[in-house]
């Protein structure tokens, strides 16, 4: 029997690597709706293509326009974040592929729904983590992690248990600015932040990449994921970007999950679980790689991995503050507002003043997260006079 499957997010990065497996598959999987932000024409495309059911773009005021662009095909045209909840609630799966806190609320539906949920969209773990956890308890909802790091760790863990785990061991790339100096990295423009060495992503995860805010947001997932504290998660900067991460057991084994950098592997992962499928991606070729480095992690140049650990360390709301105070500055930096160097310092400047009160419920992080935005922007606008 096909998976029915909702893509949020379809038109983006992880998106794309998603319709590339699942058309490569046919009759495995049933798409049953596709999701966007704005792009209608490619929304519309990519529907007719998979003969999607629904189609929600989340702009309501491109709602007509959406319809217009699916004249003659069977799939409906719908839009707005209500429309994206319940799209999420329908699927067998879900990829969760939107990016930033924008994909937390069709998250929380498809979880309390019960749906199994293949996590990409991580800010809305990292902003909400606690709140999502336990929505999916209650439900008996599984989340499957896409990101690779997390991906590479459920592998490692087997039958999911920690129990006898006695560190997590997330490797970075170090992104591209990682032989830099503060003062190199400082005069860097987006275009040159955003062009990773081993990844190819959407803007926003390539500048974290850059800031190495993406591990700190990483740590963040981790911790919620797989339920270890701080102390117990490690970073390691491993430049080839060929083990994907590793758990360490108590009795000094480490287990590493390798592959190549492609999404489409863990992708392809949390599709077929718990089976395993074909694909057509290149595999490794461990003679032509040679070598594999590790060296630790500067906090210094990468103030961001500070940052995270502080605000995971903190509890309480840091950590959406953070997550929302990093999605503005990033924003900002790619429009040319703000320095590479002010994307961290604008976020520690949001951590410091704002209060620490856990949030209760979705409502109260939203109201967080919305405090904190506002916050940014104001710091983002003295920045950029
Ligand atoms: P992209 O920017 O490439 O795509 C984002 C997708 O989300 C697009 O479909 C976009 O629609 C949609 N979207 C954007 N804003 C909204 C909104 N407000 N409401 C509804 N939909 C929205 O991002 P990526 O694919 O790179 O990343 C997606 C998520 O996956 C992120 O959370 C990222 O951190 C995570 N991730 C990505 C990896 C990668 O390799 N790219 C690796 C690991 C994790 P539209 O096209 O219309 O703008």
């Amino acid at each position: 029997m096909s998976k029915r499957i909702a893509i949020l997010g379809a038109t983006g990065s992880v998106g794309s690597s998603t319709l590339d497996l699942v058309e490569a598959a046919p009759g495995d999987f049933d798409v049953v709706a596709v999701t966007a932000a704005s792009n209608v024409e490619k929304l519309a495309d990519i529907a007719r293509r998979t003969g999607a059911r629904r189609a929600v773009i989340a702009d309501e005021a491109l709602l007509g326009e959406l319809g217009h662009a699916l004249d003659g095909s069977n799939c409906l045209a719908e839009a707005g974040e209500e429309a994206l909840c319940d799209v999420a609630r329908e699927a067998d799966l879900v990829m969760a592929a939107i990016v930033g806190t924008a994909g937390l609320k069709p998250v929380m539906a498809a979880l309390e729904a019960g749906v199994t949920v293949g996590l990409a969209n991580k800010e809305s773990l990292v902003s909400a983590g606690a709140l999502m956890m336990d929505a999916a308890k209650r439900a008996g909802a599984t989340i499957l992690p896409v990101d690779s790091e997390h991906n590479a760790i459920f592998q490692c863990l087997g039958d999911g248990s920690c129990d006898h785990v006695e560190r997590l061991i997330l490797t970075a790339s170090g992104g591209p600015f990682r032989t830099l100096s503060a003062a190199e990295m400082a005069a860097k423009t987006p275009a040159q932040a955003v062009a990773h060495p081993n990844w190819s992503m959407g803007a926003k995860i390539s500048v974290d990449s850059a800031t190495m805010m993406n591990k700190g947001l990483e740590l963040i997932e981790a911790h919620h994921l797989f339920g270890l504290p701080s102390e117990r998660i490690d970073i390691v900067v491993h430049p080839q970007s060929v083990v994907h991460s590793c758990v360490e057991y108590r009795d000094g084994s480490i287990l590493a999950q390798m592959g190549p950098s492609d999404m489409r592997v863990p992708i392809a992962h949390c599709l077929a679980w718990p089976q395993r499928m074909e694909t057509a991606i290149e595999r490794l070729d461990l003679p032509t790689i040679a070598r594999l480095d590790f060296e630790a992690p500067d906090p210094k140049r990468f103030p961001a991995l500070r940052l995270a650990r502080a605000a995971l360390e903190a509890g309480g709301s840091a950590a959406a503050r953070m997550n929302a105070a990093n999605e503005v500055a990033v924003a900002a930096f790619l429009d040319g507002q703000i320095g590479f160097a002010d994307i961290a310092a604008t976020v520690e400047a949001v951590l410091d003043a704002g209060e620490n009160m856990a949030p209760g419920s979705i409502e109260d992080l939203l109201r967080i997260d919305a405090e904190a935005r506002s916050m940014t922007r104001e710091k983002v606008a003295k920045v950029a006079a």
